[in-house]
């Protein structure tokens, strides 16, 4: 197959798809989008892995969101199986969510919960030589997520080298995008970047090696499908926005892309 976009973060195993995932998929397929079907529990990673079996242009990556399903706990033998097949590529979502943490909520259980629901996950990923999908989402007008995952993340690479993966649906200031691409861990940008200036400075200041394109569907379409459900071939105005916000082609962004997901992912054969 030929590939012009990747998403590298979608989820079109998730209900909003139920009456007409196929041609949602085989739309990809027409448009030459290339996507990584995320899990975030056990439930929804297995049907990740079987929709990446089904179709060519469809990879996988299987894990625990950080609070989508707050009463699952990882295990790495539910998780050992699925990382046999070939079209796994990456671990997670994983992370840390300081913004959903309900107000009922005791704040540091949830916090030592959501540490140790990760920090299985690293270890899971860096024994088995895979990339980290990761999620992070600091709290209101804050960077704390971040700054915690960075500093766990820049001393854990020093005992692991391999350690690498991709921040996805990236919110964060230049500053803490900085942090991440110097320790190997790329960013991607999601239909945000079409109706917010806020991340135009990290979109124009990367290194275009270190960026990737996702859309996160069923969630936040870009422009112009706000507001409707998303899905993984809106991918492109993410990549248009990007050359548009660089001066540069959108060719030359959607390839350099492609090969970003192809190093990141260790993906063969998308461009
Ligand atoms: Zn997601």
């Amino acid at each position: 197959m030929t590939y012009r976009y990747i998403d590298v973060h979608c989820h079109p195993q998730l209900r909003q798809y139920k009456d007409d995932q196929n041609e949602v998929i085989e739309r990809m397929a027409e448009e030459g989008v290339a996507g990584i079907v995320v899990g975030v529990d056990k439930v929804s990673s297995e049907e990740a892995v079987l929709l990446a079996t089904k179709y060519e242009h469809l990879w996988a990556s299987i894990g625990l969101h950080p609070n989508d399903t707050p009463h699952e706990d990882f295990s790495s033998e539910q998780y050992a199986s699925l990382i046999k097949n070939p079209k796994v590529v990456a671990i997670g979502e994983c992370g840390l969510d300081f913004y959903r943490i309900l107000p009922d909520v005791d704040v540091v259980k949830e916090k030592e919960r959501q540490w140790r629901v990760f920090t299985s996950q690293v270890a899971f990923a860096t024994a088995n030589d895979l990339p980290l999908m990761i999620h992070c989402r600091p709290s209101q007008g804050s960077m704390d997520a971040y700054e915690d995952i960075l500093s766990y993340l820049e001393s854990y690479k020093k005992e692991h080298l391999s350690l690498s993966g991709n921040i996805h649906f990236f919110v964060g200031t230049l500053a803490i995008a900085e942090r991440f691409w110097s320790i190997g861990f790329s960013t991607s940008l999601t239909g945000v970047i079409t109706f917010t200036n806020d991340y135009d400075d990290v979109v124009k200041g990367a290194p275009l090696s270190m960026l990737l394109s996702e859309t996160d569907a069923p969630y936040v379409a870009p422009v112009p499908h706000r507001g409707k459900r998303n899905e993984p071939v809106y991918v492109r105005h993410v990549v248009e926005k990007i050359a548009e916000l660089r001066g540069i082609s959108e060719d030359e962004v959607a390839t350099t892309l492609l090969k970003n997901a192809e190093r990141v992912f260790k993906i063969e054969g998308l461009v």
